[in-house]
């Protein structure tokens, strides 16, 4: 089980508290953010991607982002293998998919990703690794609606990694869970846990 701290909208005097305590795998989901607090703190630090991307921003954080947990079109998907590239670096990625309730969350169907992975044109892409899959449950307190699209996401899982990921070790990381869902995330085969306010405090959008 790995732990991403979720620092987004705390400073980097409070990463670095966490850093010292031994956290080492941090999230934001700001590019802009990402990049303003990233060189403020230690070049060890595994940053995540974990909001949505866009295309034009890529190219910033490519040079140190760890893993993009948000990667939900083949289009961004060829991107970042080519940023990668050109940093000769190697980007993990998760696909992201949609399984809230919610019109909002981004993140593909089940037959985009599908499709997508059918193309084989990820197999190319030798910048990249994929990883495994992301998704986040609906805004509710009825847990057993959280339950039901965690345990979809992990048996989405299990047959995207027999379908298409057979031999290959690397693809097992399944992120899911916050800090108002991650016991049950967990409880439904989550390897990793996004979690913010329950470390952080809550958010202040003001500041
Ligand atoms: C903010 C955020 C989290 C963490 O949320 P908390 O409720 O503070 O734990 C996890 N995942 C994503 C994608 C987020 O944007």
């Amino acid at each position: 089980m790995k732990l991403i701290a979720v620092s987004k909208t705390h400073p980097s005097e409070q990463i670095m508290e966490a850093y010292r305590a031994g956290q080492s795998d941090f999230g934001e989901n700001k590019v802009q953010e990402l990049i303003s607090k990233a060189p403020l703190l230690p070049n060890d630090i595994n940053w995540h991607l974990i909001g949505h991307l866009q295309s034009n921003k890529l190219k910033y954080i490519a040079p140190f982002i760890h893993t993009i947990h948000s990667v939900d079109s083949l289009k961004l998907l060829s991107l970042i293998q080519k940023e990668a590239q050109k940093n000769n670096r190697t980007i993990e990625c998760l696909l992201q998919v949609h399984i809230a309730m919610e019109e909002t969350k981004f993140g593909m169907s089940e037959a985009e990703l599908t499709s997508l992975l059918t193309s084989g044109e990820h197999l190319t892409m030798d910048h990249i690794r994929i990883r495994g899959l992301m998704g986040m449950a609906s805004f509710t307190d009825d847990m057993d609606q959280v339950r039901g699209e965690f345990r979809y996401l992990r048996s989405l899982f299990m047959k995207i990694k027999q379908t298409f990921f057979a031999e290959k070790e690397f693809f097992n990381q399944l992120s899911m869970g916050m800090s108002s869902d991650y016991h049950v995330a967990i409880e439904e085969g989550s390897t990793m846990v996004r979690i913010g306010s329950s470390i952080f405090g809550e958010r202040n959008y003001s500041s």
